[in-house]
């Protein structure tokens, strides 16, 4: 329902700025110009490979890929799984654990190659897929295998893509994987998890002038879409730079998983999957989507111990406390942390030892429409994230009101960006609070 109460779809004001809103309407009508390929589905399907080994239509296989193409030493093998469909449809690729200690995106894949899900009637039933499916649960094997999210040689995967064959061992991993998993695919998923000490709510980032991955974006059917150019060397950037469409799942934390992000994760695949005409049924919708181009970093003013009173999903109110901070060395003295402006906190520390400077909460500024995310919350004053819930609902396409808006990145952007000397070598915690 409306507003008013009425059933008439919310008229809502335009306020991404207007250069990037032409920029993003201008890609989406060329899109809509372009010839894409139309699978026949009576057009010749057959045998698939995938690192020499061949998997037939209607068939489902686990195959080992090495890392590193090497003949001397540990090759890094990791398993990736290829549902190859029985009828033409297109290639997508779904990755975990490129950052070896984000859960959400292996256990998403676990999740999705459970026996209920590709066995016969199952959502992921080979038999009755269109296309193809490659699931790669962990690829930073090394990484997760460590509890890290860096590749032994301390380097972070997701900062070197497309790779080199001669580069360092991280560089020649992400070669690897570049030629054999990327470029040959037609949508890709990557699923990461907030960096360690901080969660984030389900959400999807991607460049939104990127009109497949637009579309992308908002099939995965839930509310909260950042526009964020990628940042140089992610998965993300190189795959949009040769035009494949790439969004990031962002969901719970490291060295934590949660049910509700993983299921929200498998609600947005099985979505992206119908909206792609490759398995069965209609995708779910949001009652409203939030694209937005802005959000800021509440920060602490003060050293000690946080005490959150929010968390990630929190709905909040202009002024009101998000946390405070006391120090045990200095009892009676409380320092607190309020809410700007109405907002959702995005994400959320969850370690409680903290300096000044630190990140508190990733905040979503909501200037409009406020009440519609009043409508969807629980009893903790949590936003109610489609997919997370039993009964999604089903909704047409115009019936989603979309919500733009608009502000500045602010105190750290939210995809990290790495300049000169750090973009090769360096990750400090301190510099870009929401590395993804
Ligand atoms: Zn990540």
């Amino acid at each position: 329902m409306a507003e008013d109460g009425s059933r008439k779809p919310i008229r809502l004001a335009h306020e991404l700025p207007k250069k990037r809103k032409i920029e993003i309407s201008r890609a989406l009508e060329q899109h809509k110009s372009e010839d894409r390929p139309e699978w026949d589905r009576d057009a010749d399907w057959s045998d698939v490979r995938f690192f020499r080994k061949k998997i037939k239509p209607g068939t489902i296989r686990t195959v080992e890929f090495p890392l590193l193409n090497v003949s001397l030493g540990d090759e890094w093998p990791i398993p990736v799984t290829v549902i190859h469909g029985n009828r033409p449809g297109p290639c997508i690729t779904i990755l975990g654990g490129i950052h070896g200690d984000e859960l959400t995106g292996p256990s998403t894949c676990t999740n999705l190659l459970s026996n209920v899900v590709t066995d016969e009637g199952g959502a992921l039933d080979p038999r009755s897929l269109a296309g193809t499916i490659r699931i790669v649960p962990v690829v930073n094997l090394p990484g997760y295998r460590s509890k890290s999210r860096y590749f032994p040689d301390g380097r972070d995967l997701n900062r070197q893509f497309p790779g080199n064959p001669k580069g360092s061992t991280t560089k020649r991993v992400a070669h690897q994987l570049f030629e054999n998993l990327i470029q040959d695919s037609d949508a890709i998923i990557d699923l990461h998890s907030a960096a360690k000490g901080r969660t984030n709510m389900p959400q999807i980032r991607a460049n939104l002038s990127h009109a497949s991955s637009h579309l992308l974006a908002k099939s995965f059917g839930i509310e909260i879409i950042l526009d964020s150019s990628p940042p140089k060397g992610s998965l993300r950037y190189s795959a949009n730079e040769i035009d494949i469409p790439c969004i990031t799942y962002e969901g719970g934390g490291a060295d934590f998983l949660g049910n509700q992000s993983v299921k929200v994760a498998v609600y947005g695949v099985l979505n992206v999957l119908r909206s792609l005409r490759m398995i069965p049924g209609q995708p779910q919708r949001p009652k409203f989507r939030i694209m937005a181009s802005g959000s800021s970093w509440l920060r602490a003013a003060e050293g000690g111990l946080l005490d959150m009173f929010v968390s990630s999903g929190s709905i909040i109110k202009e002024g009101s406390v998000v946390a405070t901070i006391s120090d045990p060395a200095t009892p009676g003295i409380s320092v607190d942390i309020v809410a700007p402006e109405d907002g959702l906190i995005i994400g959320a520390a969850t370690n409680p030892f903290t300096a000044p400077g630190m990140p508190v909460g990733h905040f979503l500024p909501i200037s409009k429409h406020f009440n519609l995310l009043e409508e969807q919350i629980d009893e903790n004053g949590s936003f109610i994230i489609s997919g997370s819930t039993d009964n999604p609902v089903w909704r047409d396409e115009t019936d989603v009101n979309e919500i733009e808006l608009w502000g500045e990145w602010s105190g750290g952007s939210v995809d990290s960006e790495w300049t000169g000397k750090y973009a090769e070598e360096v990750e400090s915690e301190e510099s870009d609070p929401d590395k993804n």
